[in-house]
Parts: C-alpha cells; sequence; structure tokens
C-alpha cells in the first residue's frame, strides 16, 4: 500500500507510462508489461449484506510474474458498464501472495448486483459479477460443487450451473488434486508433477485456472469454498499423512499447499490472520432463508482410526473400535464450540451445512470408510446433538468426497424413528467415480440411502424457498466430452419441518 500514489495508480488504471510510473516510484519492473496478466481470472466470495472480497492474481499469462509489487486498482459499479462506480480504491499485488490479491469490500447495499474490474500493468480485466446478500430473501439458488480433477475429465458442468444463475457457489473441497491416477484414462495432463512446495501449488492452481469454464464459473457468481484433502494431500488429516512422514515435515507442504489455495481463492484476508493455521469455517447468511455454516473437517482432526502413528488413509474398516472412541475428532474442540454456538443461535429458515465427507452411517461392500464421519462416530454424535437444536428448524448436511449423488435421511433414534435432517451428496464435478467393489450395493444395504448414483459426474443446484428446498442432481453426460450436456439426473424436495427428501 505505502508504495502506491494517486499518480502510480492511475498510470496502471490507464495502461499509460508503466514504465515512467514504476521509475517514478522505485518499482523495478525489469521486463515490459507482460501479456495477459489477468489470464488467471477475477473471482468473488463470502458475500455479506454490505460487502464481499474480490480477488485476482497477477500472472504473465498464466506464469508466475517476475517483479516486485505491482500496483493494481478495483472499481466497483451498480452496473455493468461501469457509469455508476460505487467503490474505486488501489492496492498492491505483492510477490510474497504470487501477486494474488484480495480486497475485502464493505460498505454496499445490501441484496443486490455488482460488477467489478481491475487495472493493472497496463491491462483491464474481465468485468466479474457479484451480490450483496439481502437482508430478506424470499428465493436463493445454491449451487455446490466438489472434486474436481483436471486430468480426468473437462470442466463442461460449470456452463450449465452458470447457465442457472446462481445466487452462490458452493465448493466442498477437492478444488486442485495434488496427484494423478495413472489408471484412469486423461482427457489432459497436468504440465507439472505432484507439488510438495510452494511453488509446486501455486503452479498447480494456476493450472485448474487455465480452464475456462472454471474461470468463468468464477466471474459471474459469488463463491464459497472450503477444502477437503487433495489441497494439500489425500487423505491427510491435522498433520498425520499418508507417507507417515515427520509431522514437521508435512506441516512446511501444507502450509504451502494453505497459503496456495489463500492465493488463488475468494477467501476473505481477514480469516488468514496466521498464514499456517488459517481459519476456513465460518457462517454466512442469505437473509433469514438459508444459513451457511462452512466446516473445515481437515486442519483439525483426528487421523483415522486404526492406522500406524502418524500415518493417515481412508479405510474399510469392520473390527476397529476406536472408530467410535469418544476423544477423537473431526473438526476440533475450537471449531465444535463455535458450530454448537452458531447452531443455538439459528433463526434461520434452512441451515445448510457446507462440509466434505459423508455424515450417514454407510455400510459399504467392505465396511465402514474410516475417512468419513462414520470413522469418528462419537464427533458425528455431537453434531447430529447440534443440528437437532430447538433452534435448527430445518437441518440439511451438504457433502461431497465420494464422488457419487446420494441423498440420505439421518437419524438420531431408533431406525423406525423419523429422520431428524437430510444430506445432500453431491458427486464430483469431474473425477473417477466411486468404486463399485465399495458402493455397489448401497442403496441396497443402506435404508436411509434413498437415492445413489456412482455413474455420473455433476454437481447439485438447491433452490430454496420458505416452504421447501427443490433438490437437482445435474449429471453431466460425458465428462470426457468438453462439450458435454448436463441434465436432472433426479430431484428431490425438502418440505418445511418435514426432515427428509420426498421424490
Ligand atoms: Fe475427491
Ligand atoms: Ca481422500
Amino acid at each position: 500500500m505505502s508504495l502506491l500514489t494517486r499518480r502510480a495508480v492511475m498510470a496502471a488504471s490507464t495502461g499509460l507510462f508503466l514504465a515512467r510510473a514504476t521509475a517514478t516510484q522505485g518499482l523495478e519492473i525489469r521486463r515490459t508489461a507482460p501479456a495477459e496478466p489477468f489470464a488467471l481470472g477475477v473471482a468473488s466470495g463470502d458475500p455479506s449484506t454490505d460487502g464481499f472480497v474480490l480477488w485476482t492474481r497477477l500472472s504473465a499469462g498464466g506464469a508466475p510474474l517476475d517483479a516486485p509489487a505491482v500496483p493494481v486498482a478495483y472499481e466497483i459499479a451498480e452496473d455493468e458498464a461501469f457509469r455508476r462506480i460505487v467503490r474505486r480504491g488501489r492496492r498492491a499485488a505483492s510477490p510474497a501472495l504470487g501477486h494474488a490479491l484480495h480486497v475485502e469490500v464493505s460498505g454496499l447495499r445490501p441484496g443486490r448486483t455488482y460488477w467489478y474490474r481491475f487495472h493493472a500493468l497496463g491491462a483491464v480485466s474481465p468485468v466479474g459479477r457479484t451480490a450483496t446478500a439481502p437482508e430478506h430473501a424470499e428465493r436463493a439458488r445454491i449451487a455446490v460443487s466438489s472434486c474436481q480433477h483436471f486430468e480426468l475429465g473437462w470442466f463442461a458442468a460449470y456452463r450449465d450451473m452458470v447457465a442457472a444463475q446462481p445466487d452462490l457457489i458452493v465448493q466442498l473441497g477437492d478444488y486442485i488434486y495434488e496427484n494423478s491416477y495413472a489408471q484412469f484414462p486423461k482427457v489432459r495432463a497436468f504440465d507439472a508433477p505432484e507439488p510438495v512446495d510452494l511453488d509446486g501449488y501455486r503452479r498447480r492452481h494456476a493450472t485448474y485456472k487455465s480452464d475456462a469454464d472454471l474461470r468463468e464459473a468464477h466471474r459471474l457468481a459469488p463463491w464459497v469454498v472450503t477444502w477437503d484433502d487433495h489441497e494439500v494431500e489425500n487423505d491427510y488429516a491435522d498433520l498425520a499423512n499418508l507417507k507417515g512422514l515427520d509431522p514437521a515435515v508435512f506441516a512446511r507442504r501444507r502450509a504451502a499447499a494453505y497459503q496456495a489455495y489463500f492465493e488463488h481463492l475468494p477467501v476473505r484476508p481477514s480469516l488468514w490472520a496466521r498464514p499456517d493455521r488459517p481459519r476456513l469455517y465460518r457462517r454466512l447468511a442469505w437473509g433469514n432463508l438459508i444459513s451457511l455454516p462452512v466446516l473445515d473437517g481437515r486442519q483439525y482432526r483426528s487421523a483415522q482410526a486404526c492406522n500406524p502413528p502418524g500415518q493417515s488413509g481412508n479405510r474399510p474398516r469392520r473390527d476397529c473400535p476406536a472408530l467410535a472412541a469418544p476423544d477423537r475428532t473431526m473438526l476440533g474442540a475450537a471449531q465444535e464450540a463455535w458450530l454448537d454456538q452458531t447452531l443455538k443461535a439459528e433463526r434461520s429458515r434452512w441451515t445448510l451445512l457446507a462440509q466434505q465427507t459423508v455424515v450417514a452411517p454407510i455400510e459399504t461392500l467392505e465396511g465402514v470408510m474410516s475417512d468419513q464421519w462414520d470413522g469418528y462416530a462419537a464427533a458425528r454424535d455431537r453434531l447430529m446433538r447440534g443440528l437437532t437444536g430447538p433452534s435448527v428448524r430445518n437441518a440439511v448436511v451438504l457433502s461431497g468426497d465420494i464422488h457419487a449423488f446420494m441423498v440420505n435421511d439421518l437419524r438420531t433414534g431408533r431406525p423406525d424413528a423419523p429422520p431428524v435432517a437430510t444430506e445432500l451428496v453431491t458427486s464430483c464435478l469431474a473425477a473417477s467415480h466411486a468404486p463399485k467393489a465399495r458402493y455397489g450395493e448401497v442403496r441396497a444395504r443402506n435404508a436411509d440411502v434413498r437415492f445413489a448414483d456412482i455413474e455420473r459426474s455433476g454437481y447439485t443446484l438447491i433452490e430454496a424457498t420458505p416452504q421447501k428446498l427443490d433438490v437437482d442432481l445435474r449429471a453431466v453426460s460425458d465428462q470426457a466430452d468438453a462439450e458435454g450436456v448436463t441434465q436432472s439426473l433426479a430431484r428431490f424436495a425438502i418440505e418445511d419441518r418435514r426432515p427428509g427428501a420426498q421424490a
């Protein structure tokens, strides 16, 4: 910030006199301004009633920028043509954050659409569209996405999502994949090996942002994101990791992955005060219609039960009493306490709990899976107590992770007692699917699984009114087809004060 003067910003924003401006500001840009500094796109997220966070990351056509701090100007307007600009500002995009920029905006009007753009290095960014949350809402449209493997599928489902004009896009994790799967056919390839350090994770995120459908989805709607495991390494749990590496070693890798995640997603920098221990759990709201608590089920969790110490891994388990040990946690004590308070203070019509792994008990052909809430049964009991408290009118859990669509009744009492909540599991947006040898008979073996499809990719679209949620599970025709068409696979309704999905 201190590097910036009005003159530098004006130069940057008009695209004129970059060399002279930087010379006078002591910004030693050794090269000429790069082509396409906004190649990674623009994004917005976490709307409140008076603001949101805006994001971009400067690059040289997607490659890291070789430059010290770069002045960036931003503009927010009430119209797409920027005739009514309501906010202007300037920031420095610093190399310490890979020239990423997050602008947390407040003081805007509730419940309205805004357009925004950035100016830097003589270029103007694409125009992004976003919105503030309303104070009162009679409708909301929320798209839920999870698990997008760049190599295993095209992201065509985002085109259908954008066409639906959702108020919010909620991403439940596995936004990137750190690993490749040699056994599955690829539609395209990562341009680098598995990341383990900051440069590697930055490059992986930049590769993701080379996808035009993903960039458009970010440009056209505000996102609410949380992570699962592949943003760092498959199946990690706190500092327990797949190879059983020393926690101090893995902590460095995780910190690099967390930083790169922050640098590429529209999350509020106020959550990132401690970069190595960022806080991702938080609550959003859409009037009194929707409450959206967002959980972090990775950073604080106990390692999966019955693995060797320090080693993570999702395994089917049958004889593992530790699955239910009361001292094991999915969320960590601080987040559990926060969630408890949040749920006790609920006054919304619908509580949509955005989180990662499947909550319903699921008996697969191989046993229960230790990475899901089945592997944290005591923590699940505590979660369900919170979700069924008197202040929560309608509890709906949003889950991802297993690369299958499922609609589940959630129960706390006897199997013949009525359900107390509903779980919507969205399939992968694009990835390999839940294996048949494990999930092949999941409906037949689990009475509370009301719907399951383990063969299709896509996303879940929720239309909320005070009376009901209309849920549309939308599947892409073929993720290997860049022009894949996305259509309704199944629809359910969840009615006010009637837990469980109705066909
Ligand atoms: Fe996944
Ligand atoms: Ca996993």
